[in-house]
């Protein structure tokens, strides 16, 4: 058996041994040499390799030895978990002591700004530029039209309206110009129906082919692939194209060679039949799917499981411990339970990347075409084994941080001139040492305190910040709440508005707080609104809450300043008496019609008035049609879907929201939108606030307390409770080669290089896009340091700085062996999702499908040993990417179908952009467990199946969660015991309608399951809708679209179908 990789006979066997990509990567004494290219033995980093990381200096340090470079590795993990207290107090140093005062910290830190054209080429835009311009992709609105441009993603476009929509108390007027109507979206205000159909209704298989299907008698690839690959729809790498003709097969001189074929992954040839040329709906979309004789013939079985992937991880990591000591360390994957111990690079909770091994050079990165990217979720939840981030506190002084690139002190910082001085690891600039840090160097060349300071041997990190890090250099205030609750008709009769109140009585006593503080310093403030705004004094001197209502929502402000936001233990009295009154003072109403950026501004307002950040907790019911700012129409309209106008369905009206948007920002402003909507609520423009201010977007179509209640509380609970930072700016430092050149989140970006997030939560990541712009060394590596700083929910100003280390490689195989296949699939997702804004679905999903082909034949034709074209032979650390990317392709946005609401559609899309790994591995990969297995005698939950019809059976019972929704399948079948154990019914005609819970029966079955179904609500992000539905009921429908292995109930090919076509591209781009 190889160490590099495996050779599976068919049927595909999963359960090798070695057969992993993980060699060494969770031992501290690897004998899979990682680092082999580096000449050296196997080595464990309590030696200094030879050259390591360390750069050529920059000239006033020519002629310096190199010296060790091992510091940056602790050869020692117990050292460092035990090392807690240990941390001295800083020096008092003033700031003259280190040299010159920091710059401030996020203006001239950076190096020349990229071209406003980078912004432009990220993959799917630059296919766009390239193949499609000036063709039918080409915006059908007028080219000056600021409908054309994507909100965010080019330079931003030109502010409208901004005086006007910072009016201030005094200013009299919003300018008519502000008004939606005058946009140009509004006057393609469309003649559809006035509402979206019930979601995901409607017959299982009728719906119309995703619009590939032209493609089913003209095979993709093919013509336009054979000589010069990837020439036509897809190539998604911008510039160049590959060398030469057939550049495909002939990588560039001198770059990945097939040096050998180290790497034996999986074959899948035997059995696997191609396609044959020409066969209908060979690509997903086609209506019939692969309805040939050759699938059926196939085993199941024989093709890569994203189940057994994950079971033989968890097997192999066994909750043990993954040291972040070696540079380009493979982590365990998302779904297995491990400890980390930061021992020098980020752990992978806060930091995964696509691959752990960049490619050396851009040709090899172009050849392969596997994405590079990172993505950060920076405030990630860090299990109770793993050390929470300690705080360094350098007083008045600040953080060391080199005079050039600005990058902060690191691991990755090299100490030289006995210790006067360190090399910068980012930018190579030598630095001073300022006299307050310095320390002497052992005989490795490390500080002697090397192990007392966290910035010098751990990979995550916090300082606290000085003034010069604050706003106006001044302290940050605590930050605020503010609640504003739509009392219309709807929420009113529906029983949520007092729902929403009864909850928050209890609930405000929960806001988050600083470790080991009291009480909360969040302070809390109220409003309802409907066509006009009601603001709440709630100070804790009155007997009475008093309301000051604004009607004129053209020009918002705040009503009054003393009393709106306050400390809820100080008010608890007057705001209980509020939340009491609220749901009576609007019993009445007949209001019907609501306002909306109206109510985002108030709330900026008062954070404005308040000098703090905060966030708005909005909870909403309809299209916003009263006349205001803002105002919105229904231009939802099904006849788009599968034309090259679809795109116009996830884009947000600009104008007011665009601008509120950067307001809020500015501001550190964060918004929460809770929507209960029985109707189209035009969800993109509403939610385009919350996806660029942190926020998060909830729905619950239909509201019923009864029903939806549960669900909604539970969402409420978690987003209130959540560990959050404000007004926060990040920075992506690289070392030189390469760089962060696109940006994918709930963030705003006012240049090509500061990430603004007027807050971000534990659940928020950020997915990096990083090019080369020179050429890497194997011996140096490439380093990314991550800082963020922010304001912490006590008003204390942090910076917060993840460091990670990665190889470099001229072999393709490296690369390969150290790919992610669920960051690709997150980082694809979301390159996916932004696309969709400007092009046709169809092109999208081509590009995905093509880039897949690409990625899969480039490994074979440069990384895998020479076998029979009717093998399928896959990297092993990617050989589940199909299913994913074939998932991907069925889900909702991508799908095209009129069957789907377009509400749920541009939800789906927001919430995936500010997804981490975690969330997108199980949205497109849901877990399906049989639950008839269940042993309650014993702690481990039954080993999840694949997501397919196949594996379910009649008499079982089965839970499946995606991390949005959550079901318990019934099969017809099921033994009367179960039924009895969980419903106390004797059979499953028994059980009536929807059911939404599991009611408390006491047996030891039901008890089991109901903790396991609540673990799960815990553990997730969201609160999941539960639903229980039962075999060949109708309800069933919608459980059947997350069997993601089967034929989409929308469009979309099987799992099997997909990587046949996958498989004939594949052979198509090598011959
Ligand atoms: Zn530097």
């Amino acid at each position: 058996m190889s160490q590099q990789g495996y050779v599976a006979a068919p049927p595909y066997s999963q359960a090798q041994p070695g057969m992993g990509g993980y060699q060494g990567g969770f031992n501290p004494n690897p004998t899979q040499p990682h680092y082999g290219h580096y000449g050296g033995p196997p080595q464990a980093f309590n030696a200094p390799p030879p050259t390591g990381m360390m750069k050529a200096p920059v000239s006033s340090a020519a002629g310096m030895p190199p010296l060790p470079v091992s510091t940056q590795y602790n050869p020692n993990g117990q050292q460092n978990g035990a090392h807690a207290q240990r941390y001295p107090a800083p020096p008092a140093a003033s700031a003259a002591a280190y040299g010159q005062p920091p710059q401030s910290p996020y203006n001239s830190m950076a190096p020349a700004a990229p071209p406003p054209a980078q912004q432009l080429t990220n993959q799917m835009g630059a296919m766009n530029l390239g193949n499609y311009a000036p063709g039918p992709m080409q915006s059908p609105l007028p080219p000056t039209s600021p409908m054309a441009q994507q909100p965010f993603q080019g330079p931003p476009p030109p502010a409208m309206g901004q005086q006007q929509m910072h009016p201030g108390v005094q200013s009299p007027h919003m300018s008519p110009q502000m008004s939606p109507l005058q946009s140009p979206m509004a006057n393609m205000q469309m003649a559809g129906p006035p509402m979206a159909g019930p979601p995901m209704a409607g017959p299982p298989m009728a719906g119309p082919p995703m619009g590939g299907q032209q493609m089913g008698g003209q095979p993709m690839g093919g013509q336009q692939m054979g000589g010069q690959p990837m020439g036509g729809m897809g190539r998604p790498f911008p510039g160049p194209p590959p060398t030469g003709p057939g550049g495909f097969q002939q990588p560039g001189p001198g770059v990945a060679g097939p040096a050998g074929y180290p790497q034996q992954a999986g074959q899948f040839g035997g059995q696997m039949p191609g396609p044959q040329p020409g066969m209908p709906g060979a690509f997903p979309g086609a209506p019939g799917g692969l309805a040939g004789p050759p699938q059926k013939k196939l085993d199941p079985d024989s093709i890569p499981s994203t189940t057994q992937v994950i079971a033989d991880d968890q097997a192999k990591q066994d909750g043990g411990v993954f040291s972040t000591n070696m540079r380009g360390q493979l982590p365990p994957l998302v779904t297995t339970d491990f400890t980390v111990q930061d021992q020098g690079n980020a752990s992978p909770r806060f930091i995964r990347c696509t691959t752990y091994t960049l490619p050396c050079t851009q040709d090899l990165a172009k050849q392969c075409q596997v994405p590079l990217a990172a993505i950060i979720k920076p405030f990630a939840r860090l299990p109770k084994n793993d050390t929470p981030l300690y705080v360094v506190n350098h007083g008045d002084a600040g953080p060391i941080r080199c005079n050039r690139c600005k990058a902060y002190m690191c691991p990755y910082m090299q100490f030289i001139d006995g210790g006067r001085r360190f090399q910068c690891g980012f930018c190579n600039c030598v630095n001073e040492v300022p006299a307050n840090y310095f320390q002497h160097l052992d005989h490795m060349g490390r500080r002697v305190d090397f192990h007392e300071r966290p910035e010098l041997s751990l990979g995550s990190y916090e300082f606290t910040a000085t003034l010069e890090y604050c706003k106006n250099n001044k302290p940050p205030n605590a930050p605020a709440y503010i609640f504003m609750i739509d009392v219309s008709y709807n929420n009113i009769k529906s029983g949520l508005v007092k729902l929403i109140c009864d909850e928050l009585k209890t609930l405000l006593d929960n806001l988050p707080r600083e470790e080991g503080v009291e009480s909360s310093a969040v302070k809390v403030g109220f409003v309802t609104y409907n066509k006009v705004l009601h603001f709440y004094n709630v100070k804790s001197a009155l007997a009475q809450p008093q309301m000051m209502v604004v009607s004129d929502t053209a020009e918002m402000f705040v009503p009054l300043l003393d009393g709106f936001l306050v400390n809820y233990q100080d008010s608890k009295a007057v705001i209980s008496n509020l939340l009491e009154q609220i749901p009576d003072m609007f019993a009445d109403t007949n209001e019907s019609e609501t306002v909306f950026a109206p109510v985002i501004q108030a709330g900026v307002e008062a954070f404005k008035a308040a000098e703090c950040s905060g966030k708005l907790f909005i909870f909403h019911s309809s299209i916003p049609t009263a006349e205001a700012p803002g105002k919105l129409k229904n231009r939802d309209d099904k006849k788009l879907v599968n034309t090259d106008k679809e795109k116009t369905l996830f884009q947000p009206q600009k104008g007011v929201y665009e601008q509120l948007s950067k307001d809020c920002v500015a501001q550190g402003c964060c918004v929460d939108l809770f929507l209960f909507p029985s109707q189209y609520v035009d969800l993109a423009t509403l939610g385009d606030v919350p996806s660029h201010t942190g926020g998060s977007v909830y729905k619950y179509n239909n509201f019923q307390v009864e029903a939806d209640g549960e669900h909604f509380l539970r969402d409420l609970r978690k987003d209130v409770q959540k560990s959050i930072g404000f007004d926060a700016i990040m920075r992506v430092r690289t070392s030189t080669g390469f760089r962060a050149t696109e940006f994918f989140g709930a963030i705003h970006m006012n240049n090509t290089t500061d990430i603004e997030m007027a807050a971000v939560d534990c659940d928020k990541a950020l997915t990096v896009e990083l090019k080369h712009d020179d050429t890497l060394s194997e011996e140096s590596g490439a380093l990314i340091q991550c800082a963020l700083l922010y304001t912490t929910i006590s008003g204390q100003r942090r910076l917060r700085v993840h460091n990670l280390s990665l190889n470099c490689s001229n072999q393709l195989s490296e690369l390969y062996k150290n790919c992610e296949t669920d960051s690709l699939v997150n980082f694809f997702a979301k390159s996916a999702y932004r696309a969709i804004l400007n092009q046709p679905l169809k092109s999208v999903r081509e590009i995905l499908v093509n880039q897949t082909a690409h990625m899969l034949a480039c490994y074979r034709k440069n990384c895998a040993s020479p076998s029979t074209a009717g093998q399928l032979i896959l990297p092993d650390a990617m050989k589940v990417f199909p299913v994913y990317m074939n998932s991907l392709m069925k889900s909702s946005p991508l799908v095209g179908s009129t069957e789907l609401s377009t509400d749920d559609r541009a939800l789906h899309r927001l919430a995936v952009m500010a997804m981490g790994v975690e969330d997108t591995q199980l949205l497109l990969y849901p877990r399906l467990i049989p639950l008839h297995t269940l042993d309650v005698s014993i702690e481990t939950l039954p080993t999840p199946v694949r997501c397919s019809e196949e594996r379910l059976t009649d008499s079982g019972v089965f839970l499946l969660e995606n991390g949005q929704a959550m079901f318990l399948w019934l099969g017809q079948a099921c033994a009367p015991d179960i039924i009895q154990s969980l419903f106390n019914m004797p059979s499953l005609a028994h059980l009536q309608g929807t059911m939404c819970t599991l009611p408390e029966v006491d047996s030891p079955l039901s008890k089991r399951i109901r903790s396991i179904i609540s673990d799960l609500l815990e553990k997730r992000p969201n609160s999941m809708k539960f639903q229980i539905v039962r075999q060949r009921d109708k309800p069933e429908m919608v459980f059947r679209q997350f069997l993601v292995e089967d034929k989409g109930l929308h469009g979309g090919a099987s799992y099997m179908d997909f990587l046949c076509y996958v498989h004939r591209e594949i052979r198509q781009l090598l011959t």
